[in-house]
C-alpha cells in the first residue's frame, strides 16, 4: 500500500521548493528518500515531480528498483558495506557515503567513473559514519586518482534541535568550498532550513515528502 499519493507529493514539493528559495537556495536539488516505502511510492514520487531520490538500504534498494522502468536518479545515501556495491551496481547513480578508501576502490572496480560523494562525519557520533574533516582532502585526491567523479561532499547533523546542526553545516561548506567542489549534501526533513541557510546545493527529505516511516 502507498502511504501518500502523487497529488500530496506534489503539493508538499511544491511548498518545500517555494520554502527552500525563500531561505535563498537558488540551485538546491530535493532528493526524496524512499526509503522503507515500496516502489508504488517511488512511482508517485516520480509522477510528482520528483527525479532524484535517495535510498538507505542495499537489499532493499536491489528488491525495489530492479526493472523499475522509467527511474529516477538514485543516490545511494546508507552506509555501505564494500560487498554490496557489487549488487548495487547499476542501480545507484550517484555513491554519496563513500568514507574510506577500501569503498572507493571497490565503487572504482565495479562502476568505473562514476559520481561519488565523500560522506564527512560532521556530528562526532562515529554511528554516523563520514571519514574525519581531516582526511577529507586526501579521501578525495585518492578518489580522483582511481577515475571516480567526485561531485561534492555528503553529511549528517546531530539530530536534535535544528540549530545544533548549523557548526557541522558550516564546517561542511567550507571543506567543500576549500576544495572546489560542486555540491554539498545536508538537510533532512527537521533541519533542511538551517542546512540551506548554510550553503546546502542537495536536501535530502524523507519524512517531508513522504510522511511517517514504518521503522
Ligand atoms: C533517512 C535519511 C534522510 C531523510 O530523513 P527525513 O528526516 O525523513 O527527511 C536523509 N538523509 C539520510 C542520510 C537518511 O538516512
Amino acid at each position: 500500500m502507498t502511504a501518500v499519493d502523487a497529488d500530496v507529493i506534489s503539493a508538499r514539493l511544491g511548498a518545500l521548493r517555494e520554502r527552500v528559495s525563500r531561505i535563498g537556495g537558488e540551485r538546491v536539488q530535493i532528493i526524496g528518500v524512499t526509503k522503507t516505502h515500496d516502489v508504488e511510492l517511488v512511482r508517485a514520487a516520480m509522477e510528482a515531480g520528483i527525479t532524484e531520490i535517495g535510498e538507505n538500504y542495499a537489499q532493499e534498494t536491489v528488491a525495489k528498483l530492479t526493472g523499475l522502468d522509467p527511474r529516477p536518479t538514485v543516490h545511494f545515501i546508507g552506509q555501505l558495506q564494500r560487498n554490496k556495491v557489487r549488487k548495487l551496481t547499476g542501480l545507484v547513480d550517484v555513491w554519496q557515503t563513500v568514507d574510506r578508501v577500501e569503498l572507493g576502490a571497490e565503487i572504482a572496480k565495479r562502476d568505473p567513473g562514476t559520481r561519488v560523494m565523500v560522506q564527512v562525519d560532521i556530528s562526532g557520533e562515529v554511528a554516523k559514519g563520514g571519514c574525519r574533516p581531516r582526511d577529507t582532502g586526501r579521501l578525495v585526491d585518492d578518489l580522483r586518482g582511481r577515475g571516480l567523479d567526485v561531485v561534492g561532499l555528503m553529511g549528517v547533523a546531530v539530530l536534535a534541535e535544528a540549530a545544533e546542526a548549523r557548526p557541522g553545516f558550516r564546517l561542511l561548506r567550507s571543506l567543500v568550498d576549500e576544495l572546489g567542489l560542486a555540491e554539498c549534501s545536508m538537510g533532512m526533513s527537521g533541519d533542511l532550513d538551517v542546512a540551506v541557510e548554510e550553503g546546502s546545493t542537495m536536501v535530502r527529505v524523507g519524512t517531508g515528502l513522504f510522511g511517517r516511516r514504518e521503522r
